[in-house]
């Protein structure tokens, strides 16, 4: 509680997960509540399938002013909110829960995220995009992707499920140029590509992890970026890096993806390079 107003009650944010142990939101917020001189709190809470009702309800009752989902919530806390943004309905999955006087509306911030960092070195409109993975990530990505415009959409992934489902919702829902292709051994970028999206789970907690696709067809000029944050630089981005490529590492779409919620949650825009920093300092970057 600041010294400034000892009396007055802190607004309080939170994030549901299991397990979330290790989850870097509230050290990157706290930090970022500070330096803009805003007095909130940020709880990591471990929260059970079972409980997630009973969590949602507590925080409606003691008066947070919204919440994050990770693992495994971000499909199950749909039915318990009264409201999606279209960015959510879309994308079928919540990130972000926010008050509006009485409601919980459910956003998902990914994409948004993952677009804003984008923004920083490249305009998607009319360009040649190719997503590895269908997952929740991907279908993120690619949701926000066919919404700011982009050209073509290929959508690469093993499961032909998954995959299909993926294109058929930016397809049918967004009138997307999209097409998905199985994915099988080393994948071959088509000629032309200008942005590379790895959405897997490749690479995960492991800097040696080879993404299987052909190192040389990643050509200079080509944009290649990687939503895995840790380790921030995989081993797609340092050979698309020896290939002349321009990279994008995960930490930028997971700070971007914090400020939207932070700026919805506080209506103040944060300082992303404190954000950054913050995140830079927990993972030891
Ligand atoms: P999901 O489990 O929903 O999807 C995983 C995807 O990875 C699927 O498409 C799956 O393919 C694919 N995949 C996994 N292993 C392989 C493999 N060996 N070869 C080919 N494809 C593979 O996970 P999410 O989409 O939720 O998360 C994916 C990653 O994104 C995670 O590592 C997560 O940490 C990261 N992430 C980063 C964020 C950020 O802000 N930087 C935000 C959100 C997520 P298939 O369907 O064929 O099984």
């Amino acid at each position: 509680m600041s010294k400034a107003s000892p009396t007055s009650l802190q607004e309080i944010v939170c994030v549901f997960g299991q397990p979330v142990s290790g989850n870097p939101t509230q050290f990157v917020m706290e930090r970022a509540f500070e330096h803009a001189g805003l007095d909130w709190r940020y709880l990591t809470l471990e929260v059970a399938p079972e409980d997630l009702p009973d969590a949602v309800r507590g925080l409606r009752a003691m008066g947070f002013k919204g919440g994050n989902l990770t693992i495994p919530h971000k499909v199950s806390v749909i039915p318990l909110l009264d409201e999606l943004t279209p960015s959510a309905e879309l994308i079928g999955a919540v990130n972000c829960i926010s008050r509006q006087g009485h409601k919980l509306i459910g956003d998902n911030t990914d994409g948004q995220g993952f677009l804003d960092s984008l923004r920083s070195v490249f305009d998607p409109a009319g360009k040649k995009s190719v997503i590895l993975g269908a997952g929740g990530a991907a279908r993120a990505i690619a949701v926000e992707l066919a919404r700011a415009g982009a050209g073509q959409l290929m959508v690469v992934n093993r499961d032909a499920e998954r995959g299909e489902a993926l294109v058929a919702l930016l397809r049918d829902r967004l009138q997307a140029n999209a097409q998905y292709v199985p994915w099988k051994g080393n994948y071959q970028v088509p000629e032309g590509t200008d942005l590379l999206v790895q959405a897997t789970s490749i690479g995960l907690n492991d800097p040696a992890a080879p993404v299987p696709l052909s190192r040389d067809s990643l050509v200079g000029g080509m944009i290649v970026a990687d939503v895995i944050f840790n380790p921030a630089r995989t081993k797609l981005l340092r050979d698309a890096e020896s290939r002349g490529c321009t990279t994008l590492d995960g930490l930028g779409m997971l700070v971007n993806q914090a400020a939207a919620n932070f700026r919805t949650w506080t209506e103040v825009d944060p300082d992303l390079a404190v954000m950054r920093d913050a995140l830079e300092e927990f993972l030891s970057v």
